[in-house]
């Protein structure tokens, strides 16, 4: 014999109803079959609101009744053949009627006690089971139904009765012994008292139902039919990653649905556990799906992490004061009014002097406790031995459970520098004596980020996903997201690195998704978004809060590089082509560093000099290792170089600059580069990344610019100028010629000090060969001392600027 029990949405509907007769005439073809319902889908929810209005007097409890109703009849002519529904309506007419008189009784008597509560939820199962039932006989001559109100009997704790087993388990043992049929309907959840008064077995009862029919009557096993295809690794729900777990323990489906896997009961187990009873976990809209056996088989060289589990609305109360030193009986004292008061305790830390105790219980039990735990330590809080509790509300609780997990080092420290390296805060920890489980409290807003993140690192082989919030999308972001959207697979594959855009915006428009942007149509998304809106955009960045989440700033704009202090604050790394933000004050740069290294958010900016050159990671590692800078000799202008490589007899200045901003290597305002403002601002910092100190107007700019061109306001006025002094440019040129040199815009720092300006390159020099847009810088180190370290290579452009931006990203993604 099986007993096969059937949650809330399998019973939601006529058509669900029908693939669980399906499933049940399937299996009664072989033996014989209990059969445990529930109420259908949110039923139970409606009673309890429903009983709820009425007892506070709000009449609008007859439009929930109504609703009730009317989804049962509906229900019942959908499985019913026309002939037959006229006895069978009445039936269910006359129980609603039972129901509303229930209703009716609590509406003018302005009271709901836990007992009358117990027997409308009742009313859930009792109709459930009974159409149930007769839509079963339709097929099923050999089948019956059964009350389970005349089997399970429990004392009277109503809304969440404790069995009593003695009786209970001679009850069905002899109602099944004389039982011929082949299936038997039982409704699940409802029990009654010794004294025949309905109770019931919990929120979430039935499954504890069929298991104390399967263990009454020694059933070789124990079937839990849901919406979900097993027990998985964490709540599908919030974690997309999650997979079925195919074998797990007794013990270790206990601790995963203790802390909050809801899909089994916690008290399930125990009924079956003790006759060695299987449960299987089956899925009624994926039958075919193997989904999860539970025994008490040992299972060698599994994870030894079995899933994750959390309980969310969790309070923290602690307990502490001088006065609970050493004096033994506090803790006992604690336990004895929370027990007094019904409140389950579903944590526990102490120190182990008991200066402090810390419990975590449900958010609506709080005020509860925290008014009796207070009386009950009256006095010892007016002598100022105690303190009066702390109270900390809307926490949640996180647990990863393991039976193997005793035998494996070093779980709890990966465990707890995850969440930390993600800025979970976390609360309290506790770690089961049996080893099986290692919980901690956390912030209730950093649930879905904790849960992913620790289920990517103990399930995903080490996968790590990345989600980029990108503002800027020109040139180089659009660049930048074609690389993305080419390399993804291979990220994924290779480097275990799950890469996602979550935002993307430009001036005018932003568009968020939080499952990750479809980038062969960012584009036309990115038209479909809101109105852009700086403010609006990171208050959205922080809200989501996803783990491993990097700004990145394509943009040359500098209120966007104001914003990045607030992202690092929050540990959300900025990857950044802008090069204001460490070339502004130094106090300001060195602050976004510091923050970075507080808040645990890399900060990267290789493509601030040199555009996809390694050269910043070349400093830092430089300095790392204990070298020293000495000297830097660079040219470090794409743009500029591109320009005097290609001024000649047969090209005026004009024309060329006109041709370096086509090609995308100039700033959009060609003025910052032609003032050497943008050279200047890139040696000042590789000059910071060398350990020194220095301000952007301590580097000398001597600008080989006429004034003139350089106060224009306008682009349009601007390259006006340059043909106005044509001649200025053209002598500079001839200069060089008869210098047999060639020009090049030299940044240089020797000494501390540090200088930019045009120069005349003789042949034997090694920027004389510098070819189009590329850059040069050499290093003259203490250990580089006659022969520089010397990188060189295309330092502008957009696919080069976006693949340094990808490699900074990549960095994050190796960390
Ligand atoms: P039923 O109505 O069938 O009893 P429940 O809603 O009580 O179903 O339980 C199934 C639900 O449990 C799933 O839909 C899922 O959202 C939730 N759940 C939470 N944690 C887990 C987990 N670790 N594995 C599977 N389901 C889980
Ligand atoms: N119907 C009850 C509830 O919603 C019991 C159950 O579904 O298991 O809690
Ligand atoms: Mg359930």
């Amino acid at each position: 014999m099986k007993v096969l029990k059937f949650g809330g949405t399998s019973v939601a509907n006529a058509q669900n109803i029908k693939l669980v007769l399906n499933i049940v005439n399937k299996k009664a073809a072989n033996e014989k079959l209990v059969i445990v319902v529930s109420a259908l889908s949110k039923v139970t929810d409606m009673l309890l609101i429903a009983s709820k209005k009425a007892a506070a007097g709000d009449e609008s409890f007859k439009v929930t009744l109504t609703e009730i109703e009317k989804k049962h009849l509906e229900i019942l002519k959908e499985l019913i053949p026309v002939s037959e529904q006229s006895s069978l309506l009445s039936h269910v007419k006359r129980i609603v009627n039972h129901l509303e008189t229930l209703l009716d009784g609590c509406y003018l008597l302005g009271e709901l006690s836990l007992r009358t509560s117990d027997t409308i939820l009742s009313f859930g199962e009792l109709l459930s089971s009974y159409i149930f039932a007769e839509a079963l006989k339709q097929n099923l001559k050999n089948s019956s139904y059964k009350d389970s109100r005349e089997l399970i009997k429990t004392n009277s704790n109503f809304g969440k009765a404790a069995v009593n087993f003695e009786i209970t388990n001679e009850l069905i043992n002899d109602f099944f012994a004389s039982n011929e049929d082949q299936v038997v309907v039982i409704p699940g959840f409802i029990a009654a008292s010794i004294d025949g008064i309905n109770t019931t077995l919990g929120r979430g009862g039935s499954d504890y139902t069929a298991a104390i029919i399967a263990g009454a009557l020694h059933a070789n096993e124990l079937q839990i039919w849901t919406d979900v295809n097993g027990m998985f690794t964490a709540n599908p729900k919030v974690v997309k990653q999650a997979q079925p777990i195919a074998f797990i323990s007794y013990q270790e489906a206990m601790e995963l649905s203790h802390f909050g896997a809801k899909v089994l009961y916690p008290p399930t187990i125990q009924p079956v556990l003790r006759k060695n009873i299987p449960i299987l976990i089956k899925n009624t809209f994926e039958p075919e799906a193997e989904g999860t056996y539970i025994s008490n088989q040992e299972m060698a060289n599994t994870n030894p992490v079995k899933g994750i589990s959390h309980i969310d609305k969790i309070t923290l109360i602690t307990l502490e004061g001088s006065g609970m030193i050493g004096v033994s009986g506090s803790s006992k004292r604690l336990f004895e009014v929370l027990s007094t008061q019904n409140i389950n305790v579903i944590f526990i830390t102490q120190a182990s002097s008991e200066h402090s105790i810390c419990i975590g219980i449900l958010n609506a039990d709080a005020a509860v406790a925290e008014e009796a735990i207070n009386n009950a330590f009256e006095v010892e809080i007016a002598q100022n031995k105690i303190d009066p509790c702390i109270v900390e509300r809307n926490l949640c609780i996180i647990a990863l459970v393991g039976e193997n997990m005793k035998n494996h080092q070093g779980l709890s420290g990966r465990m707890f520098s995850t969440l930390g390296k993600n800025n979970v805060n976390i609360r309290a920890i506790a770690q089961g004596a049996s080893e099986r489980n290692i919980s901690a409290v956390i912030n209730e807003k950093d649930v879905k980020k904790a849960l992913n993140t620790l289920h990517e690192n103990f399930f995903e082989e080490n996968t790590k996903q990345l989600n980029l919030f990108v503002m800027g999308v020109g040139n180089v972001g659009e660049k930048f997201i074609e690389q993305i959207h080419q390399q993804k697979k291979f990220l994924k594959e290779n480097l275990k690195i799950n890469l996602r855009v979550i935002a993307l915006s430009n001036s005018k428009k932003m568009y968020f998704d939080e499952e990750g942007i479809a980038l062969k149509e960012w584009q036309f998304l990115l038209e479909t978004g809101e109105a852009a809106d700086k403010e609006k955009f990171i208050a959205n960045v922080i809200e989501l809060n996803l783990r491993n989440s990097i700004f990145v700033d394509i943009t040359a704009n500098e209120s966007i590089s104001k914003v990045y202090e607030h992202f690092l604050k929050r540990n959300i790394a900025v990857v950044t082509c802008n090069k204001i933000a460490c070339a502004s004050e130094y106090d300001n740069y060195k602050k976004l560093k510091k923050l970075s290294q507080q808040f645990n958010a890399p900060f990267l900016f290789e493509t601030n000099v040199g555009a996809g050159l390694p050269i910043i990671d070349t400093v830092k590692n430089l300095v790392a290792s204990g070298d020293k800078v000495n000297k830097i000799q660079a040219v470090l202008s794409g743009s500029l170089n591109f320009i005097f490589n290609n001024f000649d007899e047969n090209n005026t200045f004009h024309d060329v600059v006109k041709e370096a901003g086509a090609q995308g290597f100039t700033e959009p305002d060609p003025k910052i580069d032609l003032s050497g403002i943008d050279v200047a601002r890139k040696i000042l910092i590789l000059i910071r990344e060398s350990g020194y100190k220095m301000e952007i107007d301590e580097i000398t700019n001597e600008s080989f610019m006429p004034a003139e061109c350089l106060e224009t306001t306008t682009n349009e006025a601007f390259f006006e100028s340059l043909k106005e002094h044509a001649s200025h440019f053209e002598a500079i040129y001839q200069e060089a010629l008869s210098k047999d040199s060639r020009l090049k815009y030299v940044a240089q720092f020797e000494n501390g000090v540090a200088n930019v300006s045009l120069r005349f390159i003789p042949k034997d020099h090694p920027f004389y060969n510098l070819e189009g847009k590329d850059n040069i810088v050499l290093f003259f180190t203490d250990r580089y001392i006659d022969q520089p370290l010397l990188i060189k290579g295309a330092g502008a452009g957009a696919a080069v600027t976006a693949s340094g931006i990808f490699a900074d990203v990549i960095r994050i993604g190796n960390i």
